[in-house]
Order: C-alpha cells, then sequence, then structure tokens
C-alpha cells in the first residue's frame, strides 16, 4: 500500500524511506523471525544498514556519523519495522547510546564508540531498570564506588536487552555518597561486557525477537576513568537526552508495525472472497481497518513533531511521551484488527502477524510505560498534583 506523505516528511525523507525499504525489502519479515526464533543477532541486516550510513544517520559526521537528524534515524526504523525487521538494537545502541555519547561524551569517548556504532561494526546495549526501581530511576542502588581515579560498580541491573551481542553497556550507577538534597547524584559509565565482575543471565520472555533480556550483577566491577561519560554526579540531565530520541524512536517501531500490520489486512482484504464479495466490501471488516490506520496516521504525525522539536533544540518530551503512548495503543490496534482480519490465519505462522504480537504489546510497558506517559501528561502538562 503507497503511503501518503505525512506533514513532516522531506525530499529527503521520501528518498531515505525508498532505500530503507529496498535494503530492508531484500531480508523481509521472514529472515527477521527465522533469526528471533533463534534469538540470533540479524548480523547481515544490521551490517548493511550499518554500511549504508543509516544506523549513523545522526551522528557527528566528525565521528562517523551522516550529521543528520533524529528524524532522519526515526524515518530508518519505521521503514525497516514496516518492512517487517522492528529492530529494537536500533533504539539501544544508535539512538540511545550514540545520542547520550555524541552529546556528552569527551573526544576520547566518542572517538572510542561512535564510529562502530555509526557502522555497526560496535552494539552498546544500556542499563538502567532494576529490579527494585523500574519506573523510579531516583531509586536505583546500582553504586559507584571512587577507587583511585577510577570507579568500581556495584549492584544489578534487570531487563537489559543484547547484553550478549553488545562490545559494553551504557550503565547508569548512582554516587555511592548523597548529594546536598539527601538523593545519590547519578554517573554514566561504560562497561565492557567483557569486564571482570561483570555477569548475565537471560530472562525468559514470550517476545519473538532477536534479543534477549538479561539480569546484570555487577560484581565490584572496576572501571577506568575514561569509562565516565561527562561529569560525575551529571548523570541525570545526561540520560534524559537519550530519553526523548529512545521515546521517538520506540514510536517509530511501533508505527513500522501498524504499517505493515495494516498493509497486510488490506492485501488480504482484497483477495479473500468467502461469499460473493471480497471480505474487505463488509463495512465490518473494512471500518475496524479504517480506524486503526487514522490512529496510526496521528501517532505517526505526532513521532514527527517530537523528532522535528528535538532536533530543533526545543523541549520535546511532551510530543515524544504522546508519540511513544499514541503509537504503541495504534500498533497493537492495528495489528489486532489485521489478526481478525486474517480470520484463523492471522493466528498461522505463514501469515507473519501473530509473531509481532508481545514486540507491540511489550511496547505499551516499554521503555516508558503507559501509565507513566499518563503521569507526565497530567502532572507537567496540566499541572496536576503528583501522587507519589
Ligand atoms: C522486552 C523488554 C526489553 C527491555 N529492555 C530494557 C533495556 O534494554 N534497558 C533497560 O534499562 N530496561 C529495559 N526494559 C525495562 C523497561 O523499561 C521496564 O520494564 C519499564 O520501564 C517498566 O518498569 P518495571 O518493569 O520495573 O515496572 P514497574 O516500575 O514495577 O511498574 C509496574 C506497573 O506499575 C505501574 N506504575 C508504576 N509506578 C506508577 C505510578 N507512579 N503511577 C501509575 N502507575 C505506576 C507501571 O506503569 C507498570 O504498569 C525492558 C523491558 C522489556 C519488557
Amino acid at each position: 500500500m503507497a503511503m501518503p506523505p505525512i506533514v513532516a516528511d522531506t525530499d529527503e525523507h521520501r528518498q531515505l524511506r525508498a532505500s530503507v525499504a529496498a535494503l530492508v525489502g531484500r531480508y523481509g519479515h521472514g529472515y527477521f523471525v527465522e533469526r528471533a526464533r533463534r534469538h540470533e543477532e540479524p548480523a547481515d541486516l544490521w551490517c548493511d544498514l550499518g554500511s549504508a550510513g543509516f544506523l549513523g544517520v545522526h551522528l557527528s559526521e566528525d565521528y562517523g556519523g551522516g550529521g543528520g537528524t533524529l528524524a532522519d534515524l526515526a524515518v530508518i526504523i519505521e521503514e525497516a519495522s514496516a518492512a517487517g525487521c522492528p529492530l529494537l538494537m536500533m533504539v539501544i545502541s544508535p539512538a540511545i547510546c550514540g545520542t547520550v555519547i555524541d552529546r556528552h561524551g569527551s573526544p576520547e569517548l566518542k572517538l572510542r564508540w561512535l564510529p562502530g556504532i555509526a557502522d555497526g561494526s560496535m552494539k552498546m546495549a544500556f542499563a538502567v531498570t532494576e529490579p527494585d526501581a523500574g519506573s523510579n530511576t531516583h531509586q536505583i542502588t546500582t553504586t559507584a564506588h571512587r577507587d583511585g581515579d577510577g570507579w568500581r560498580l556495584r549492584g544489578t541491573k534487570y531487563w537489559t536487552s543484547g547484553v550478549d551481542e553488545s562490545d559494553a553497556i551504557l550503565v547508569v550507577a548512582r554516587d555511592s555518597e548523597p548529594g546536598p538534597d539527601g538523593r545519590h547524584p547519578l554517573s554514566l559509565f561504560i562497561v565492557p561486557t567483557g569486564a571482570a565482575g561483570l555477569s548475565y543471565q537471560v530472562i525468559e520472555s514470550a517476545l519473538v525477537q532477536p534479543e534477549h533480556q538479561f539480569t546484570v550483577y555487577f560484581d565490584d566491577v572496576a572501571v577506568g576513568p575514561e569509562a565516565l561519560i561527562g561529569e560525575a554526579g551529571n548523570g541525570l540531565r545526561q540520560v534524559f537526552s537519550g530519553l526523548n530520541p529512545e521515546r521517538i524512536t520506540a514510536a517509530a517501531i511501533s508505527n513500522g508495525i501498524a504499517r505493515y500490520a495494516l498493509d497486510k489486512a488490506a492485501a488480504y482484504a482484497t483477495e479473500r472472497a468467502v461469499w460473493s464479495v471480497p471480505i474487505g466490501a463488509h463495512q465490518g471488516v473494512a471500518h475496524p481497518l479504517a480506524e486503526a490506520y487514522i490512529g496510526m496516521q496521528l501517532a505517526r504525525l505526532m513521532a514527527a513533531r517530537a523528532a522535528a522539536l528535538f532536533d530543533s533544540g526545543q523541549d520535546a518530551a511532551e510530543a515524544a511521551n504522546i508519540a511513544k503512548f499514541a503509537a504503541a495503543d495504534a500498533s497493537l490496534r492495528a495489528l489486532d484488527q489485521s489478526m481478525q482480519t486474517h480470520g484463523g490465519n492471522g493466528l498461522a505462522l505463514e501469515y507473519g502477524l501473530a509473531d509481532l504480537w508481545f514486540l507491540a504489546r511489550m511496547l505499551r510497558t516499554a521503555p516508558v510505560s503507559r501509565e507513566m506517559v499518563l503521569n507526565f501528561v497530567a502532572q507537567r502538562s496540566l499541572g496536576l498534583p503528583p501522587s507519589y
């Protein structure tokens, strides 16, 4: 189905969409699912995306990036997802870790990590969530203890994606000493996955995804001064610079899934006839699909707006949260309706829909839950009093 441009699509974005669709289309959903079922990296696709400049499109040219925008990266992620390859690691490695390092890392850190993240030869995982501090980042207890001119990290991270395929983890840790307000300031560290004292264990989940998620243990992991991103104690501000890109690119995955699902639904509803006309002629089939399409287009518009605000240096937090919320809901609805349109075949793996269910569902919970988005909008946009 030809996708009409959304308001923010520039000529460059239209060309970018066509290039990504052509590249990822050579692999397709079958390739993705085959890798995902075996929890195997889609290495060839990742390598091709890196070589084409798609993974580092938004990173600084001085460090191997394309010098483009987050909007460019969001377009790429949406197109890959719409072509049946929703790649969570694109949100984590280039969008979150790449952006944080590009904005706050020293020239040495940028030189060490950004060219590899950009060309796909390196990956970085991101660890903020903890067993006892999910939605509340202020409660994290993974602690960085000063040790000479470096640090020792102790604690446990939870649900960290893609650790086994990453070269390093961007870890959010608290300082051992509290600040003047009684809170422990946060700092960001890049910890190589092979560091002594670092171990991890798979969390078995329902997702059909190339990446595994892990519980990660930091048992007195020693890191040198070069591991610190920016200034010690400034981690909260730094990590926030990665959260809007995270939300915008997570929305791009959801929007791509919605497009993929509605494409399939439209084709099936046009071909499949069980009475005298194709099932798509029945309004009971057509209208829910049309509604799902409207929801998807609104979500895409909000994601484009959030990316444009971020790229112009304006406050993108509200738009990024709303975009993520709207896209997660819209994609789940689109996927559900597409499966319904396929009748029993919606559950058959051959039709390439059911295997996306838990990924689409997960995006209502992670990287930020819908309740925390509603809290943000209630408190920050409407000025309502917080409950916590
Ligand atoms: C597949 C997958 C991949 C992930 N990858 C990563 C990763 O790479 N790195 C990483 O750091 N994390 C990752 N996560 C973790 C994810 O970000 C968290 O699961 C998510 O932020 C929610 O945190 P939690 O699970 O601890 O839920 P909790 O914080 O325990 O919340 C449980 C429920 O209570 C609700 N709730 C909590 N507080 C409030 C409140 N104040 N008001 C209203 N409702 C509230 C939440 O919305 C949620 O519905 C991943 C998770 C999944 C499932």
